[in-house]
């Protein structure tokens, strides 16, 4: 049996906070033994992370406990990602194992949010095959949480409810930040690019800004609560603001969060090559609260393929932005993505991408091998190259930027760099690890009572992506 909830109005924000005094009240007067407990899994990038923190707000507040297992939850949610089809192959794995825990658990609640309840073809999916999913509800929607919730309570019936586009109000909304140092600010929402590979604008919808002094509120409340660090995040940070009235760009933003006392390092991403302009990365240069880091991703080295990828920019254009960056900011530390493997690609191409590396010098990236999104231009072009000759050319790709990434690495070491503590070591509780300010790992000796300080560590080894060091 299912409820498919038909779109009526315009979510507002009232929906999510009513949504919350109600399911709050009504758990309250039913659920009397125990207090019901939740877990979110997230996959994907930090915009999902972050809706996964104010989710987790929200059930909190209705009256959920967060466990960290998924046999002691009671409501789980899966908050998913469509980048690639490797995240999807798994949500679905992991969907089919709850059935069981389900049958031992009636009352409780799976619900799948994110990219992937946006694609008709993957909910058309879940309601033949899933019936034990309770509730999907999709990226512009997560405020009917708490609503949706009740109703399945009440009425025992699936919920779907998806909603094309929306306006991003759960901003507003209580979250559960996952640390108290460090966190992520959204600045804006969607993407208007649509680069030929990727599902974003489909699952997002188009830019939407925030206001200004709606972000400058909310790192303000961060800074008064003591946060060292901040990541403002938006799928192509360098077009904030070009949907709002003002005249408002990322660099003025960015120029405003500097001047806020209290947070000491400020992040964002992702930066558009297209987009970054020589005065934002001045701003950067300017101050020294803002990272020594940029991500740009560049996917590929070929103007070809960039073309065909919908770009909008070229190999020799966008190094001009990467050299200026290197030339005015101070030991920067630079990433990238790339896409091994576009259909179309021919060894020349990815010769072109090799020699782009070689010459940008990245700190890091974040490698990938295409792989067809369903509904984006890519995944219908017929010139798909095979997956033999794609893996091959990813490892090449990886014997040519790994000793690039241990070379920069062991440049570093001698040096003493600042490090925000971020937690212990998984295998050893007597090693903290952190970050330096141009976003590099670094372990350490140390007592945990450091976390969420920064601390001064001189680097002592280098590996290809972890630094090793002493507190001094
Ligand atoms: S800029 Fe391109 S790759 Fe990035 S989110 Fe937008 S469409 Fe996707």
């Amino acid at each position: 049996m299912e409820e498919i909830i038909e779109l009526t109005q315009e979510p507002t924000a009232q929906t999510g906070e009513l949504g919350i005094t109600i399911l709050n009240q009504w758990i309250r007067e039913n659920y009397t033994e125990h207090p019901l407990t939740y877990i979110i899994k997230t996959w994907g990038c930090q915009m999902n992370e972050r809706d996964s923190e104010i989710m987790a707000g929200v059930v909190e507040e209705c009256g959920y406990t967060r466990v960290d297992r998924e046999e002691e939850a009671d409501l789980i949610v899966y908050n998913t990602c469509l980048i690639r089809e490797n995240a999807e192959m798994k949500v679905f794995g992991n969907l089919g194992q709850l059935k069981a825990l389900k049958k031992k658990n009636p009352k409780m609640r799976i619900a799948l949010c994110g990219c992937m309840a946006q694609k008709e073809h993957i909910v058309e999916k879940l309601k033949k095959s899933y019936p034990h999913v309770d509730l999907v509800f999709g990226t512009h929607n997560i405020h009917e949480l708490p609503v949706l919730l009740m109703d399945s309570y009440k009425v025992n019936r699936r919920q779907i409810h998806v909603l094309e586009d929306g306006v991003k109000t759960y901003q507003n909304l209580p979250s559960r930040r996952l640390y108290d140092f460090k966190g992520f600010v959204n600045i804006m929402f969607g993407c208007n690019n649509f680069c030929s590979y990727c599902v974003v604008p489909y699952t997002r919808g188009r830019e939407q800004s925030r206001s200004k002094d709606e972000i400058l509120a909310e790192v303000q409340e961060m800074a008064d609560s003591g946060y060292q660090e901040i990541t403002l995040l938006g799928q192509n940070v360098n077009s904030y603001g070009n949907d709002l009235d003002s005249s408002v760009v990322f660099a003025d933003l960015l120029e405003e969060i500097a001047a806020i006392e209290g947070i000491k390092r400020i992040r964002f991403m992702t930066s558009h090559p297209k987009d970054i302009s020589h005065h934002l990365i001045d701003i950067m240069a300017k101050y020294p609260t803002i990272c020594n880091q940029l991500h740009l991703p560049v996917q590929a080295g070929s103007n070809r393929i960039l073309k065909k990828m919908n770009r909008k920019y070229t190999k020799e254009s966008y190094l001009e932005k990467l050299n200026y960056a290197k030339s005015v900011i101070p030991n920067l530390t630079i990433s990238t993505d790339l896409i091994v493997g576009f259909p179309g690609e021919t060894e020349a191409d990815f010769q072109d991408t090799l020699s782009m590396v070689r010459e940008a010098e990245y700190d890091f990236a974040f490698s990938y091998l295409y792989s067809p999104r369903a509904g984006t231009p890519a995944a219908t072009d017929p010139d798909q190259v095979p997956d033999d000759v794609k893996h091959h050319r990813f490892d090449r790709l990886m014997e040519t930027v790994n000793p690039i990434f241990l070379r920069k690495n062991e440049a570093l070491v001698g040096k003493t760099l600042t490090v925000l503590v971020e937690g212990v070591s998984k295998n050893d509780s007597s090693i903290l690890n952190g970050r330096t300010k141009g976003s590099k790992l670094i372990h350490f000796p140390g007592d945990p009572g450091l976390i969420g300080s920064i601390v001064r560590v001189n680097v002592k080894r280098a590996q290809t992506f972890i630094l090793f060091g002493e507190v001094e």
